[in-house]
């Protein structure tokens, strides 16, 4: 276990005081969990709290900012970045205890949520009105609000609805200071001033901690359908995906499973397709009874020219679900495949996509290295997972050789390193691949607007 820096008499003081009884972490033990997130790193913290009112949040900014201590929000800590890492120790401030859905107006097609509200219980709570949240990300039912707005967290439905900053409407903030701060507002449209709500989505936890958020809500679709293929390779896969847009179908998913990514999934839960395909599609089309059922024969005559394997349309409920439960099981699917992976979502222009994968199946070939990749491939969206055993050196040397070049790879390609996880620890090393010393100076200058002395999770992001 390392060593959390230690804590002053004062703060110490000052901590029991603003948040008794177990409002409060303090055992090492109970600690050491909130020094780690799914990225799999770990540092101590000094301390952990968990607020359950604005005031709580004001008062610990304020002392923090006073006492140069660094401030760490944590929602879920799904992420996969290493964003919720304590790298310099300081105070992890979890948001389990502002969990409430405050308000939801059908009129207004917007509710009002705490940042700890987990994203699928809001969806949950929302479609027993007929309303729709549209982002779910795969790990909808798990990961919060908060830590979906703070990293923009994507997800299937993006293709169509686009990511969470285009549902976020408002912002409340806490400063480093302990200023309260509102940005944006609960209408659909709002050009006034520059855009510090759409700032703040995609900030890693960086600018300051936000306590409520005012998100943008659509009519639940009445129905939807499913059409999964398998096709005999990739590339004949990501043809048929390209003639999905082609033939004008604008699906709500569409997901990708390559024969690494098929084979891990099989190996802990029964697939319907067959063993031999080299490559698996799942498209999803939301939308009136009527307009599903059309889509449906439509996305059956678009993608039969690339000659698919294998298909199975599904559109009751518990057919769809099952499909999908297939394509949530990835994650836990790929820990099997090997002791150690290296994560990344690099994104790519969806016409460059078949470049990509072919590049990447290269990169596999060439180092001798397993790599599942699959992906939100209506958004050129390919999550990449280098298999390896970090303890054996050479295999460790050739996974990290592997995604240097798939970065270099997807950046030539005009695409970026990070489609929906952020940047957090795991990408910073990367970072000055893709953008300026003039984009970062501003990113630096923007922050220090904010934050001036660097307290919100620092040495994350940017
Ligand atoms: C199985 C699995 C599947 C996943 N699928 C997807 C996917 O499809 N799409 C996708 O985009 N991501 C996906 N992720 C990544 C992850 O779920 C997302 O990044 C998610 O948005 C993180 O939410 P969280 O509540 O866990 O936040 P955390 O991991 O706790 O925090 C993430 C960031 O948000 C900040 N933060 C949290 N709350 C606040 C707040 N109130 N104020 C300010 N900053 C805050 C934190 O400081 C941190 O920087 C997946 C992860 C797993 C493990």
């Amino acid at each position: 276990m390392t060593q959390a820096p230690a804590l002053s008499a004062e703060a110490r003081r000052f901590l029991e005081k603003t948040f008794p009884g177990d409002a409060a972490v303090t055992s090492p033990e109970e600690m050491f969990v909130y020094g780690t997130d799914a990225s799999r790193r770990h540092a101590m913290p000094t301390a952990v709290v968990r607020p359950d009112s604005v005031e709580q949040v004001r008062e610990l900014l304020a002392f923090a900012e006073a006492n140069r201590l660094p401030i760490l929000p944590r929602g879920r800590a799904t992420n996969t970045v290493g964003d919720c890492i304590p790298v310099t120790g300081g105070i992890v401030v979890s948001t389990a205890r502002l969990n409430r859905i405050l308000e939801i107006d059908p009129d207004d097609f917007v509710a009002v949520v705490e940042p700890g509200v987990v994203t699928g219980d809001l969806q949950a709570a929302l479609a027993r009105e007929r309303l729709f949240y549209a982002p779910d990300p795969a790990s909808v039912k798990f990961s919060t609000i908060g830590g979906n707005a703070s990293t923009c967290a994507g997800g299937m439905r993006a293709v169509k609805y686009g990511v969470t900053r285009d549902h976020i409407l408002g912002i409340e903030a806490v400063l480093p200071g302990g200023e309260l701060v509102r940005f944006g507002g609960r209408t659909h449209k709002n050009v006034v001033g520059l855009d510090l709500t759409r700032l703040f989505v995609g900030s890693e936890g960086t600018l300051g901690l936000m306590t409520r958020l005012t998100v943008k809500l659509l009519p639940l679709p009445a129905a939807t359908a499913t059409l999964a293929l398998a096709f005999a390779d990739v590339d004949t896969a990501l043809t048929a995906a390209g003639d999905v847009f082609r033939a004008g179908i604008l699906p709500a998913a569409l997901e990708f499973l390559g024969r690494e990514a098929m084979v891990a999934v099989a190996g802990i839960s029964e697939v319907p397709w067959p063993a031999e395909a080299g490559a698996v599609l799942l498209i999803r089309v939301d939308g009136s009874p009527a307009a599903v059922a059309a889509d449906l024969r439509l996305l059956e005559t678009a993608t039969r020219p690339a000659g698919p394997v294998w298909s199975r349309p599904a559109a009751t409920r518990e057919d769809e679900e099952a499909l999908w439960e297939l394509r949530r099981l990835l994650n836990p699917a790929s820990f099997k495949a090997a002791p150690d992976k290296i994560s990344d979502d690099v994104t790519v222009p969806r016409g460059r996509l078949r470049e990509a994968a072919a590049g990447i199946a290269a990169v596999a070939g060439e180092l001798r290295l397993k790599i599942l990749f699959f992906g939100h491939i209506g958004d050129g969206n390919l999550h990449v997972n280098i298999m390896h055993d970090a303890a054996d050196p050479d295999e460790r040397d050739r996974a990290q050789t592997a995604r240097e070049r798939i970065l270099g790879l997807c950046l030539a390609l005009r695409g970026t390193l990070s489609g929906e996880h952020g940047v957090g620890l795991s990408k910073l090393p990367f970072i000055d691949r893709q953008l300026s010393p003039l984009e970062r100076d501003l990113m630096a200058r923007v922050k220090a607007a904010f934050d001036p002395h660097g307290i919100m999770n620092p040495h994350k992001a940017y």
